[in-house]
C-alpha cells in the first residue's frame, strides 16, 4: 500500500478564548478513503476527528438533522454552558481544520459490503471505504441494510469498541442504545470506534495522547488579539 505525506498548515482559528494555529502532517493512502462516517452529529464528528488527526482519510456525510440543534448543554463535562448549535459549529470547525472531508447536506442511501471493504452510495456519489462508522442517531436503517445483528430491544448489537457483527462496521450514539442518549456518550462512542480502527491499522493498541509540548508546538505562535 502506498502512502504519501502532505504537510498541512491550517489557518488560525479561535476556540473560546484561545487561538489555534494547527500544523499537522497527514498521511493519505492513495486511491482509497479509509473511513466513511455516516452522520455528522457529536458521534460522527468525534470519530472523524480521531481518525483524521491520526493520519487516516475521513469522509463525513451529514444531513444536518442532529438533535443538537434542539439542545442546550449544561451537562457536558468541562463545558459550563453551550448552545447545541454553537457546540456543533465549533466541532465542525475543528474537524475541518484537521482536513476531514465533510459533505454537509449529502445523504447516504445505501452501504454494502463489496468483498474488500464497503461501497457507500449517496444521493450524489459512490465511494469505497475500508471502514464505516454509522452515526445516524436513532435511525438504524443503514445498519439493518448492511446486515448488522440487532439486540432484542431493536438496537444495533455492538461490542465495547462499537464494532457491529459486520467486521469493520461500527455503530455509535443512539444506534446501539434504547434511551441513554447524551452528547457526551456519543462523543465517547465515536472516539472508541476511531481508536479501534486506528489500532487495527497500526497493528497495536493505539492511544491518541498529546502532552504539553504538543500544545506548545500548536499554540506557540498564538496571538491574543
Ligand atoms: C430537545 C433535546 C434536548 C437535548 N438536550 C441534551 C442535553 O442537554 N445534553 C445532552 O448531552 N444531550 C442532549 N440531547 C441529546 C443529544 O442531542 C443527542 O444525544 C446527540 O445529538 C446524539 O448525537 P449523535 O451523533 O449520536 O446523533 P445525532 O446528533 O442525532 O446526529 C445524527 C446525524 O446523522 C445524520 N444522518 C442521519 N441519517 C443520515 C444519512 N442517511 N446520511 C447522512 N446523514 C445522516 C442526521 O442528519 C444527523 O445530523 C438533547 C436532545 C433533544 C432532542
Amino acid at each position: 500500500m502506498f502512502y504519501r505525506c502532505t504537510l498541512v498548515v491550517i489557518a488560525t482559528h479561535r476556540y473560546g478564548e484561545c487561538y489555534c494555529h494547527v500544523k499537522v502532517g497527514i498521511y493519505h493512502k492513495d486511491g482509497m478513503t479509509n473511513v466513511v462516517i455516516v452522520g455528522g452529529g457529536p458521534a460522527g464528528l468525534s470519530a472523524a476527528l480521531f481518525v483524521r488527526k491520526n493520519g487516516l482519510d475521513a469522509v463525513v456525510f451529514d444531513t444536518d438533522e442532529t438533535w443538537m440543534h434542539k439542545a442546550h448543554l449544561f451537562n457536558y463535562l468541562g463545558i459550563g454552558s453551550v448552545g447545541g448549535s454553537e457546540f456543533m459549529a465549533t466541532a465542525r470547525q475543528q474537524v475541518d481544520d484537521f482536513g476531514v472531508d465533510r459533505r454537509q447536506g449529502e445523504e447516504v442511501t445505501t452501504i454494502s459490503e463489496n468483498g474488500d471493504g464497503f461501497t457507500v452510495t449517496t444521493v450524489e456519489d459512490e465511494i469505497q471505504a475500508d471502514y464505516v462508522v454509522l452515526a445516524t442517531g436513532a435511525n438504524r436503517d443503514l445498519a439493518e441494510d448492511l446486515g448488522c445483528e440487532f439486540d432484542d430491544d431493536g438496537t444495533v448489537a455492538v461490542d465495547i469498541t462499537m464494532e457491529t457483527s459486520v467486521e469493520d462496521a461500527y455503530a455509535t450514539g443512539a444506534m446501539p442504545r434504547a434511551e441513554e442518549w447524551q452528547a457526551a456518550i456519543s462523543v465517547g462512542d465515536g472516539a472508541a470506534a476511531a481508536l479501534n480502527i486506528l489500532s487495527k491499522e497500526k497493528g497495536e493498541h493505539y492511544h491518541d495522547f498529546d502532552v504539553p509540548a504538543d500544545a506548545e508546538a500548536v499554540f506557540g505562535g498564538m496571538s491574543d488579539e
